[in-house]
């Protein structure tokens, strides 16, 4: 990087990071706003509308936490053939009408296989009462208890849990793209009824499964959102699918107990100490590569497996070893688990070989912290910390479980939540070669592979997702995750951004033009985890002054809310760590493939202290590059 951009850098961050500036961004975005409106009919109203296969159950004025209109309906409601419970199904979607509106209007992302409405706010909490109009949908199904307006619940624990509506064509589709397009069309008509105009603005936002709904609409419906925020993103979900398989059946041998369905019982497999002792261990290879020991691994395209296997040879129980010989005991880790780290973190394999799944970054944030605990790698691996349960807890063996065989392989198989042929045992003897084929099948009733109905990366043009026509019509994409996310892996991101067209010469591939990209270092799955986690203010603000001002986001400051530090002050940690780490303070999260790095003086947990550099000499993303696809 030359000197004049390294300033300019320095100066952009230095002035953004200070909280007059950051207000300055924020009043700006505000002065961006359209002028407010008001509704031009009553909310009851509403109740009389007539939209094309949509029913409106009921239109509320509501006082919290703004005056606003709650709206409830049902899109495409229907009684199954295909399910052979025909069970009724239908989108189901509730819409807030702020009295006093912006303009803008915000479709908010679902959240695991959907199946519940939560009268929405706005995914960043404020949105409502900021004046945004809000919507969000059920996904197509509804899970127990269910809406008490809607009327019908499609879960069958002898069928698939709340992932029974797997089995039904129409489900599926809602589930993956067809809900959140509909709910956006039929809002948008509403919206246009009760204002009398239609919005200034669209937005669609969410983490994780809404995550994945951002990216699928930016692709399959370019036209719908001016702006979006795709958070831990599941864009290639069925593929993580395979992972989560991939790893339980890697942590199956070192299980010592079954559970209550007589599978292998993982919840103790890497109790907390020893996660806490993996975290050390990478640290002690990867935490200074960034130039400060602070329990955070900046740098992590450079902290590679060649880095990381000593550092775990070193930390594995040994008679001989510097770290102790006692299993779970929190110095040391045991050859077995060392082993399966090893073999959970290169990604899936078929027998012969061929990659099913990313690599993973290697993260501090392997270990949750009690005081900063998120659905980490543990949650989503292996469980709930505690003592020995004969329940599995892993997410991986519940939620994941239940999607797995019903919704992402074609046909479905139809697996009971409990009992001896449960969904569990479908994941325990998961074939790599025979069954990972089939997120990608279809089937006669199935028209779409769960890769076609459910993924970001069904329109690829010769390998590489094709945004052109959102990027043309001006759309803006923030894109943020984990490092060390416990069900997607960053890498298999970085190799999506990195594939991005439009392609043009130079280091981001044109691509930054409108999707910026940001990894968050610890974080666990959607927040939490010892982490600078908390930045819904300032990347909401980024997103508007982007899509509305044209401001392109540079660094997005990030707090750690914690008042202690997250990592104890001693063994197995360096001592640095607890001193370095932000402890109450600020980072920079910067936008990829630039890191953040110290300047070498100044408090450690002031982000006005940092700057974001892109690391030349790294390949980025690391191993990303290297055989995900
Ligand atoms: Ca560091």
């Amino acid at each position: 990087m030359n000197p004049k951009k390294i300033t300019l850098r320095l100066f952009a961050l230095l002035t953004f990071a200070s909280w007059p500036f950051a207000q300055a961004f924020a009043q700006q975005a505000q002065d961006a706003r359209p002028a407010a409106a008001a509704p031009t009919v009553t909310c009851a109203s509403l109740m009389s509308l007539s939209l094309p296969n949509t029913q409106i159950l009921s239109a509320t004025e509501m006082t919290t936490p703004v005056a606003y209109c709650n709206v409830v309906g049902v899109i495409d409601k229907r009684v199954s053939q295909q399910d052979p419970d025909h069970f009724t199904y239908g989108i189901g979607f509730e819409l807030n009408l702020p009295d006093t509106w912006t303009g803008r209007f915000e479709m908010q992302g679902g959240g695991g296989t959907d199946g519940s409405l939560a009268n929405p706010t706005g995914f960043f909490g404020t949105e409502l009462s900021a004046g945004w109009a809000v919507a969000a949908d059920d996904g197509g199904h509804e899970d127990a208890p269910g809406n008490p307006l809607l009327g019908w619940i499609d879960d069958d624990a002898n069928a698939g849990g709340t992932a029974h509506f797997g089995v039904d064509e129409q489900a599926r589709i809602d589930y993956g793209y067809n809900g959140i397009e509909q709910t956006t069309l039929i809002s948008k008509a509403i919206i246009g009824k009760y204002y009398g105009s239609a919005p200034q603005y669209s937005y669609l936002c969410g983490c994780s499964n809404g995550g994945r709904d951002a990216m699928v609409a930016s692709q399959r419906v370019p036209d719908f959102f001016d702006g979006i925020v795709a958070g831990n993103p599941g864009f290639d979900l069925p593929r993580a699918g395979v992972a989560e398989a991939w790893n339980e059946v890697q942590l199956a041998p070192l299980a010592t107990s079954t559970d209550s369905n007589g599978q292998p019982y993982v919840g103790d497999t890497f109790q907390s100490q020893d996660l806490e002792v993996a975290s050390a261990a990478i640290l002690s290879a990867c935490d200074a590569l960034d130039g400060l020991v602070d329990g955070i691994i900046d740098n992590y395209s450079a902290c590679t497996d060649e880095r990381v296997y000593p550092a775990l040879e070193a930390y594995t129980c040994s008679p001989t070893g510097s770290n102790g010989n006692t299993p779970h005991g929190g110095t040391c880790l045991t050859a077995g688990q060392v082993t399966a780290l090893k073999r959970i973190f290169a990604g899936a394999f078929n027998s012969h070989g061929q990659r099913l799944y990313s690599s993973w970054f290697w993260d501090a944030g392997i270990w949750d912290p009690p005081s900063a605990f998120g659905a980490g790698f543990a949650l989503w691996n292996v469980g709930f910390p505690g003592p020995p349960s004969p329940t599995n807890t892993a997410i991986n063996l519940t939620l994941g479980a239940g999607a797995i065989p019903m919704v992402f392989t074609t046909p479905p198989v139809v697996t009971p939540v409990d009992g001896t042929d449960s969904q569990e045992g479908f994941i325990f003897n998961y074939n790599f070669d025979t069954d990972a084929p089939k997120i990608y099948a279809t089937a006669p009733g199935y028209r779409e592979s769960a890769m076609d109905f459910m993924t970001a990366i069904q329109l690829m043009v010769f390998n590489h997702a094709d945004l052109r026509p959102f990027a043309r019509r001006g759309g803006k994409i923030i894109i943020y995750d984990s490092v060390d996310d416990g069900i997607f892996s960053a890498v298999d991101l970085v190799n999506w951004y990195n594939s991005l067209l439009p392609l043009r010469p130079g280091p981001d591939g044109g691509a930054q033009s409108f999707a910026r990209m940001y990894l968050i270092p610890n974080m666990a799955h959607c927040g939490g985890g010892p982490a600078t986690n908390s930045f819904n203010a300032n990347m909401l603000a980024a997103l508007t002054s982007w899509v509305e001002a044209g401001d392109a986001p540079g660094p997005i400051i990030a707090a750690n809310t914690n008042t202690t530090s997250p990592f104890p002050s001693g063994a197995p940690f360096d001592p640095r760590v607890a001193q370095n780490f932000p402890t109450g303070g600020t980072r920079p999260l910067c936008p990829y493939p630039e890191q953040s790095r110290y300047t070498g003086s100044g408090a450690t947990n002031d982000a006005a202290n940092f700057v974001c550099i892109n690391p030349k000499g790294t390949q980025p993303g690391g191993r990303a590059l290297v055989g995900s696809n």
